[in-house]
């Protein structure tokens, strides 16, 4: 069966997530988004576990279904014009999962590392958590810090669940991962030592892409999986793993150790990546002195901000330049195939003229779906007549150049997002009047509109300029 996962997310017991993170909403907008599988996320927190108990019974060996919501719930957290009865969550399974943040010192630096742990069953869930609790606080927050070396984290739950796993978190993030440059380490095998075959896969984060991760021969041995780390679940999705391989937990897992079968069926097809420009840790940069530097110009400027002086927070680009050891990705055989998104609400957001959470784009989203069923189907499969029919030629125009990878992108740097975009600013202007989505039109370009577009530009102009002053001082 083909599927698609979403491996990391947040429930409402994380700190800076949405109340309406919950399983019903997380469950009706997996279905919105196309998804069948979501990672529970936050099984480490008693108040989560309780609702995850209350609400989910067994499906296939290690998933997991609802078995009761409310439509109510439901409807508060979707898209206006969407039906809760339309939407197959009854069809949405979860695996047990938990984000870890291991802060500790290993060879005189304080190492600061997320992990995801994948438990099988609850039984397993329950010993690694009676253990957890013995070392921190596991019910201060959905994703707990714990003062525990990675190593003996995944050691814990092996010992308690040897058909769980454990796959570093977004492995670039510079504050919060296992190669960030702030607090990470170098290879993979300093941080889980003798344990460091047990690892097999690899999370990428919202700021890199397998291309990037592809430069470094050292990880020719991992999978690279993506996810979304949402906090809110209009966010599931924004990147995630497509599967061709049983329904089940224990397939799921040995996809992932091996992206193809015995018998040659790639059975882990392809990973679902944001643009990792889009990411915000893509480049270099201080956020508050909005400087976005790429990392020639960061070598150049000797690590210094060019309007504060200090160091700046070097960003995932720069950090894989420095642990690579190849100029251009070598991909190992039979690895998952890329696609590049953008998430069909900034695709809107970009049409229409508003922001991606606007009421107008939010109807228009609606809309969308009820026509193409899911966000994916239409972002990866619907054909392109048929999105210029039923849609609007200027969609189809927009998700022809998001597939074949033709947009504007700005990067991120230093925890600002970066912007992708898919029309020119001229182009746009010649939109506004012409652009009818389902009787929604485009906002005509007014000043505050230009406004925000000139503040969003503005780091790269004035980066320019300071780059340009350092150098001649
Ligand atoms: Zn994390
Ligand atoms: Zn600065």
């Amino acid at each position: 069966m083909r599927y698609i996962a979403d491996l990391h997310i947040h429930s409402c017991f994380s700190r800076a997530t949405s109340k309406a993170s919950r399983l019903p909403g997380l469950a009706a907008w997996a279905a919105i988004k196309g998804i069948q599988v979501l990672g529970t996320g936050d099984f480490t927190h008693p108040g989560w576990v309780q609702h995850l108990t209350q609400y989910l019974v067994p499906a296939e060996p290690g998933f997991f279904k609802l078995a009761t919501w409310n439509n109510d719930e439901i409807a508060a957290v979707i898209p206006e014009g969407l039906n809760p009865d339309d939407l197959p969550i009854g069809d949405i399974r979860f695996v047990l999962s938990s984000e870890i943040s291991s802060i500790y010192k290993k060879d005189d630096k304080v190492r600061k590392i997320h992990n995801i742990l994948y438990a099988p069953d609850f039984e397993t869930v329950r010993r690694v958590n009676r253990t957890l609790a013995g070392i921190g606080n596991i019910e201060s927050d959905g994703r707990p810090i714990l003062g525990l070396d990675a190593r003996n984290l995944l050691e814990i739950l092996l010992e308690h669940g040897p058909d769980g796993f454990l796959v570093p978190a977004h492995i670039w993030t510079p504050w919060f991962s296992l190669f960030g440059s702030k607090s990470g380490f170098d290879v993979l095998e300093e941080c889980f030592g003798d344990l460091s075959p047990e690892i097999f896969a690899l999370e990428t984060g919202l700021s890199s892409d397998p291309a990037m991760n592809r430069c470094i021969s050292a990880l020719d041995r991992y999978t690279l999986i993506s996810n979304s780390d949402c906090h809110s679940p209009s966010k599931l999705g924004r990147e995630a793993n497509v599967f061709t391989t049983s329904f089940d937990f224990p397939s799921l897992q040995t996809a992932l150790r091996s992206p193809v079968d015995r018998q040659g069926q790639q059975v882990f097809s392809a990973t679902i990546e944001f643009y990792p420009e889009e990411g915000k840790y893509h480049c270099d940069g201080h956020r508050k002195c909005h400087a976005c530097l790429e990392p020639h110009e960061t070598i150049e400027s000797k690590g210094l901000c060019p309007v504060c002086g200090r160091p700046v927070t070097v960003g995932v680009l720069h950090r894989v330049m420095e642990l690579a050891d190849r100029k251009s990705p070598q991909y190992p055989e039979n690895s998952p195939a890329v696609h590049s998104l953008i998430p069909l609400p900034e695709i809107l957001s970009e049409l229409l003229g508003v922001g991606p959470g606007s009421k107008k784009v939010m109807r228009t989203y609606g809309r969308l779906i009820n026509t193409f069923t899911s966000e994916f189907n239409l972002l990866l499969n619907a054909k392109l007549e048929d999105i210029s029919d039923f849609g609007s030629p200027f969609l189809a125009e927009a998700i022809r150049r998001v597939r074949s990878g033709n947009v504007i992108r700005q990067p991120g740097y230093d925890g600002e997002f970066g912007v992708i975009r898919v029309f020119a600013e001229d182009e746009l202007s010649r939109l506004s009047g012409q652009l009818n989505l389902f009787g929604e039109t485009a906002r005509p370009p007014k000043k505050k509109r230009k406004a925000q577009r000139v503040a969003a530009v503005k780091p790269r102009v004035k980066k320019k300029k300071l780059i340009a002053q350092v150098k001649k001082s």
